[in-house]
């Protein structure tokens, strides 16, 4: 795919996003892996209204090239594809239900949203670690992220928001998506008794 393509293609996804309430105001940041560089979405930008001229255009050492300032939050996307070299591309949303199950102090730091359903095992796979909560800005919550991103294409920051990753910026956006409709039914269900995927369907999925 060019560099337009995939400016357009990342502009559309992020409008799809926020038109879903998905992120809301200017929340949520995304990057996309590029040949010799990273495309990532502008500081206070909305995901709503962005323009595919003024993404933040970086080099392979993270310099802007061109384009609007990035996210302030470009150091998670970075912590991510510095351990994750299948990573093409990296969404951090501050969706309600993934960051409502980030609050919560009872849940497995490892495996906060148990296997319910083939889907969410095959988008983030069998692990999604909850990384500890960190003031916006930390520069501890860099390695944090780096160590939780060795061993999980998908985490939730604790009191924050979901990161997750893919090969392709399509494949994120829908892991994304995944996520956090996966939290939903984790939360309808809270205090029922649900029949989870065992773990012989869990690891009949690959994950
Ligand atoms: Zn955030």
């Amino acid at each position: 795919m060019s560099e337009d393509d995939t400016r357009a293609l990342l502009v559309e996804l992020a409008a799809s996003l926020f038109a879903r309430g998905f992120s809301v105001g200017s929340a949520g940041n995304i990057s996309v892996r590029l040949d010799d560089g990273y495309l990532i979405t502008p500081t206070n930008s909305s995901l709503g209204r962005l323009d595919a001229a003024r993404l933040s255009r970086l080099d392979g050492a993270w310099r802007r090239l061109s384009g609007d300032a990035p996210s302030k939050e470009v150091f998670m996307h970075r912590a991510v594809y510095t351990v994750r070299p299948e990573a093409g591309a990296v969404v951090h949303l501050h969706s309600t239900m993934a960051t409502a199950v980030a609050c919560l102090k009872d849940v497995d730091a490892q495996n906060p949203i148990p296997p319910l359903t083939p889907y969410f095992v095959m988008r983030i796979g069998a692990r999604l670690p909850v990384v500890p909560y960190y003031r916006p800005g930390d520069p501890a919550m860099e390695p944090a992220i780096r160590e939780a991103a060795r061993g999980a294409r998908a985490m939730l920051l604790a009191n924050h928001g979901p990161v997750v990753s893919a090969a392709t910026l399509r494949d994120a956006v829908y892991a994304a998506e995944e996520l956090e409709e996966s939290a939903k039914l984790f939360l309808l269900l809270r205090g029922a008794d649900p029949r989870l995927l065992t773990p012989a369907q869990v690891e009949a999925l690959g994950a």
